[in-house]
């Protein structure tokens, strides 16, 4: 039988992959969207991860930085009632409503003629001359092969990239973003607050030996329609390419939650608080990186690099999470502006019309620590996006042709 054939396959359906499975679409390429679970957002729908990030700058008076699908994306979830105004803690986000993305991503698909499989992993490629040729789907009928011209990893974890013998590399020198599993608690009246404080001694106070739990600070956001309160504390240092190192932080996570919410207990009206749920994911920062024509840097944010290839804005700060200690850093853009991100961070070095966004970028690790998150994974996504779509008549697409569509497609540039 002859494999179902696209122009375009992308692998990953999260923030970054629906962004490029749209563009790749908008621009006239027959498009498939993998996605391995059974609804589209990734972090934003399966990590608990309710904050986009990366869209505003972080000065007093936020510019948006981000547009094209992200644009989109908001204004179907403002349609839903679905997502708040501009919020300030560390940075600058909106925080939404998780089911809400789920139908708003969906439809966005719908829209743009983009054919999407749920519940679907991609699973191995074909690698022929220094591209791929198709890759394997693994779903309830067994292994399917399907082709395509060209490709775009977009599963946060580099499977794709890995697969095809494409470079990579995990994490830089030794060094990896910390991985955190998000916990949902509803119960807590709308009227009592919860600074990251309050629960940073409230943790101290019930865990005074620290046997039980990990991080004690963390971003909390109260969701938009339940008001369920979000925090990123339970965190695991352990490997998310081997199964049984994941597993173990999936099951130690679980367990640290509920000493959380004993904790959590003890503030002043979270009496009555319980645990909606947990995750459902382990939300993994980092994992591998693509190893692209260019490594974007942390130095080329602090000296403003203008390039050439400049496909999108960045805005956020370099957000570490340490892995030995479980502490926080985050360090702000020069004047809290935007900083132009190069498409050369995405483009393989060694594999043909093959491209990676999100937080498979090809960044050192405070460079890559700014750009992974959502609203700029949108960004980075929708770029790869067009870039695949146009690479599919011409090997290597030009960078002017590429603007071009993004422009055509109101992205920021
Ligand atoms: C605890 C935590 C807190 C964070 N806080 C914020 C925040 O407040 N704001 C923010 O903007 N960002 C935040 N981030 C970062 C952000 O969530 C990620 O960097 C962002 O989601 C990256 O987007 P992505 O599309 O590259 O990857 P993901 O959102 O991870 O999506 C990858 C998708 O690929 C799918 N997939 C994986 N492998 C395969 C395969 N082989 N076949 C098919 N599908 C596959 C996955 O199921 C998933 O849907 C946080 C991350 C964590 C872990």
């Amino acid at each position: 039988m002859q494999p179902e054939t696209y122009d375009v396959i992308i692998a990953g359906g999260g923030s970054a992959g629906v962004a490029a499975a749209f563009a790749s679409a908008e621009t006239g390429a027959r498009t498939l969207l993998v996605e391995k679970f059974n609804c589209l957002g990734g972090a934003s729908t399966m990590r608990g991860v309710s904050t986009y990030c990366g869209l505003y700058t972080l000065g007093d008076k936020p510019r948006q930085v981000v547009g094209g699908v992200a644009d989109r994306v908001l204004a179907g979830l403002r349609q839903r009632g679905a997502v708040s105004d501009v919020q300030r803690h560390r940075g600058v986000f909106v925080v939404f409503d998780p089911e809400s993305v789920k139908c708003v991503l969906d439809d966005l698909c719908v829209q743009a003629g983009v054919t999407v499989m749920l519940g679907a992993m991609v699973v191995a490629a074909n690698r022929q001359d220094g591209q791929i040729t198709g890759v394997t789907i693994a779903d309830h009928s067994g292994l399917n092969d399907v082709a395509a011209t060209a490709f775009v990893d977009c599963t946060g974890d580099g499977d794709l990239l890995a697969q095809s013998g494409a470079d990579t590399r995990y994490g830089n020198d030794g060094q990896v973003n910390l991985g955190t599993l998000a916990a949902r608690f509803g119960g807590i009246p709308q009227g009592v607050s919860v600074s990251a404080q309050n629960l940073a001694d409230a943790v101290a106070r019930y865990d005074k030996d620290r046997v039980h739990t990990t991080k004690d600070k963390s971003v909390l956001v109260r969701l938009p329609i339940s008001h369920d309160l979000i925090c990123y504390v339970a965190s695991a240092d352990y490997d998310p390419r081997d199964t049984h190192s994941m597993s173990a932080a999936e099951r130690d996570g679980r367990r640290q939650v509920w000493h959380y919410l004993a904790a959590l207990k003890t503030i002043a009206g979270c009496e009555n608080a319980y645990l909606v749920s947990t995750g459902p994911e382990f939300g993994t920062r980092e994992s591998r990186h693509i190893q692209a024509k260019r490594m974007f840097t942390w130095r080329d944010v602090v000296e403003g690099t203008q390039f050439d290839d400049c496909i999108a804005y960045g805005a956020w700060g370099a957000e570490w999470h340490d892995r030995q200690d479980f502490s926080s850093s985050f360090e702000m853009p020069p004047n809290r502006d935007a900083y132009q991100i190069p498409m050369s961070c995405l483009i393989s070095r060694n594999t043909n019309r093959l491209f990676a966004a999100g937080r498979l970028a090809d960044g050192d690790r405070l460079g890559g620590a700014a750009i992974r998150v959502m609203g700029t994974a949108f960004a980075t996504g929708q770029a790869c996006g067009v870039a695949a779509a146009l690479s599919v008549e011409n090997t290597v697409p030009s960078i002017a042709g590429i603007r071009k569509t993004l422009r055509l497609q109101n992205a920021i540039l």
